[in-house]
């Protein structure tokens, strides 16, 4: 058999969190929280249950969940949102994003990516027999080069993904940089899509601008979310999709064919929980300080910080460590890291296709407060 993606071993998050269990270490790698979710939005399950919410929903989502988003996507981003035709519920944004490049991108269609990535996108594109268009994000900064990207924009270009707050850097797009993207797309039918999972998750008073914001963005975009990240259930696996009628009646063919719905009571159970504002409103505080705790226990370490504007990811690089480990590629140095001092993290070099060592570490500080002063303890060995 020949393999249809010869280059995917398993993913980085998969072997590093493996790692850590295996040798015991504190587990800053793999992005997810190692807290409980709000204990009543495990109760809006049950008693979503116990109505005999248990069979299929229809094809795009529970309609109450449909309605809520629309709600909310009017409330936070002044998109007008049809939810009958407009929005489709997704097994996690991960299946909401192989969707929609499957719905959209013919063999042949290249597709830009702004390196580093989010590991899914390439194998999804690759998948749908598009072309990969690899731009990178300016070195150091991470912000994005729309010189870089205007040369990468051809007449085979079908779609765009972007990603802010971005996974791995933290950086949060500006409104001049979402102005600038919506000038630079105006002329061309390139499509967009979205990732915006970390939405919520914004600091310093930053606003996350979402492509919903900009009409002549939204016109042509895929905006996608993800429950688990904004309820701390990632292991639920439940996000949406929110795009133009259009769009998404081409999304719908493939969904229909691909998971066909995702399960029932837990859409029920987070319709009645986006009732109340509060937790997605409080989400940025609460994640910023977590950021602050974790940021000021690496401060007094050599360990060189930097910017975090968003995402549940704080950035190092490893240059200036006084260890002579901190020569050895990301990667094994993220190893020597995990088995030696006890903490794990992820290599940037992880999120580029040419493996790109930069010297730069991503740690999750999606913790517990203690779970964070244990890795800062460990980590201030070094
Ligand atoms: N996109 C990005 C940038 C992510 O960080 C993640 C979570 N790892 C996903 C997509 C996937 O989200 P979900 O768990 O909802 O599938
Ligand atoms: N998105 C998470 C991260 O970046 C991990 C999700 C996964 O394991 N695929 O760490």
């Amino acid at each position: 058999l020949t393999s249809r993606l010869p280059h995917v071993g398993t993913t980085i998050f998969t072997v590093m969190s493996a790692l850590a269990s295996e040798t015991q270490a504190v587990n800053l790698g793999q992005g997810f929280p190692d807290f409980e979710c709000d204990p009543s939005l495990v109760d809006a399950v049950t008693l979503a249950m116990q109505a005999g919410h248990n069979q299929y929903p229809p094809m795009p989502g529970v309609p109450a969940l449909r309605e809520a988003m629309a709600a909310k996507m009017q409330a936070l981003y002044g998109l007008s949102v049809n939810p009958n035709t407009e929005i489709t519920v997704t097994a996690g944004a991960t299946q909401a994003i192989l969707t929609a490049i499957l719905a959209v991108v013919h063999p042949g269609d290249e597709v830009i990516v702004l390196e580093p990535c989010y590991d899914s996108y390439v194998p999804n594109i690759e998948l749908a027999g598009g072309v990969v268009v690899r731009v990178p994000l300016t070195p150091g900064t991470f912000r994005p080069d729309f010189d870089l990207l205007a040369a990468a924009i051809t007449p085979r270009t079908r779609a765009l993904i972007i990603n802010s707050p971005h996974n791995p850097s933290g950086t949060a797009w500006t409104d001049a940089e979402m102005q600038k993207l919506q000038s630079l797309l105006a002329p061309t039918d390139v499509l967009l899509i979205s990732d915006e999972v970390y939405e919520h998750m914004v600091f310093d008073g930053l606003q996350h601008q979402s492509a919903a914001r900009y009409s002549g963005l939204a016109a042509r975009a895929f905006v996608i979310s993800s429950f688990g990240k904004t309820y701390h259930v990632t292991g639920w696996k439940i996000g949406t999709v929110v795009a133009p009628a259009s769009l998404m009646a081409e999304f719908r063919k493939v969904h229909q064919f691909n998971v066909f719905t995702v399960n029932t009571p837990m859409q029920h159970a987070l319709a009645a929980y986006m009732a109340n504002p509060a937790p997605y409103l409080g989400l940025s505080a609460f994640y910023q300080r977590k950021r602050d705790l974790f940021r000021g226990g690496l401060a007094s370490t050599r360990f060189k910080l930097l910017p975090s504007e968003g995402t549940y990811f704080q950035c190092v690089s490893i240059a200036n460590l006084a260890v002579p480990e901190r020569d050895l590629p990301e990667g094994e140095f993220c190893q020597w890291l995990t088995r030696e001092i006890g903490v794990a993290a992820i290599p940037l070099s992880a999120f580029y296709g040419d493996g790109f060592d930069q010297k730069v570490i991503r740690f999750c500080f999606a913790k517990r407060d203690d779970t964070l002063l244990e890795a800062l303890q460990r980590l201030g060995r070094l």
